[in-house]
């Protein structure tokens, strides 16, 4: 983190990262392009509150695989700022942290538009203390987000952290929608069989 000192622009990837897919890298790469980001960091959630499901692996494991999957990329880094929180993130509280931590950056946040900002806590002072960066995702409504919301296109892959879990219980192949990193990490943790 201490790799942010001086950086202006910083995106915000947050999520549940059960595991992390290639739809969020290339969101992050591509958000970082269109936005000219000097970095991405990448915020796997404690215990995230919109996730009901209870068979969320351990943070460490979901931590372990992010830090694999960005780590040939020098724009990505990790944040343990939810894991350490040790409680509910809420999004408001972790960019007010980052905020706080490195005033002179700007923040986007960066979310495919499956996001239900309703839900969110406190979600009209985030639109004050940050910009949205989002991935329009098919058959989810946009007209939520701020105006001066960047919407990034093509940004939205057809996959997800649930797909991948439900192929491999199934033995079916997933090589194709993990970094090679995370890939290998899941085999050696027999993770999600
Ligand atoms: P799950 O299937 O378990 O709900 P997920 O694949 O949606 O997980 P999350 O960790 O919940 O992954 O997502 C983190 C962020 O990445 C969210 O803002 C989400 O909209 C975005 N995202 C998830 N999948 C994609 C994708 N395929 N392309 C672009 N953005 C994505």
């Amino acid at each position: 983190m201490d790799k942010l000192e001086n950086k202006k622009r910083i995106g915000i990837l947050g999520g549940t990262f059960d595991p992390i897919h290639v739809g969020h890298l290339v969101l992050a790469e591509k958000a970082k392009a269109e936005l000219d980001l000097d970095k991405v960091i990448f915020i796997p959630a404690h215990i995230p509150p919109h996730k009901t499901r209870d068979d969320i692996i351990d943070v460490e494991l979901r931590y372990a695989m992010v830090e694999a999957a960005v780590s040939d990329n020098e724009s990505f880094i990790t944040s343990r700022i939810e894991i350490e929180k040790k409680d509910i993130s809420y999004t408001i509280e972790t960019v007010q942290a980052l905020q706080q931590k490195f005033p002179e950056s700007e923040f986007w946040l960066i979310v495919g538009s499956d996001a239900q900002l309703y839900d969110w806590k406190n979600v009209d002072e985030l639109f004050k203390i940050c910009r949205f960066a989002v991935a329009k995702r098919p058959q989810f409504k946009i007209d939520e987000f701020p105006a001066d919301t960047a919407f990034i296109d093509g940004a939205f892959l057809n996959v997800s952290s649930t797909q991948i879990r439900g192929l491999i219980k199934r033995g079916e192949s997933v090589a194709n929608m993990l970094p090679e990193k995370v890939y290998q990490f899941i085999k050696e943790h027999s993770l999600y069989v």
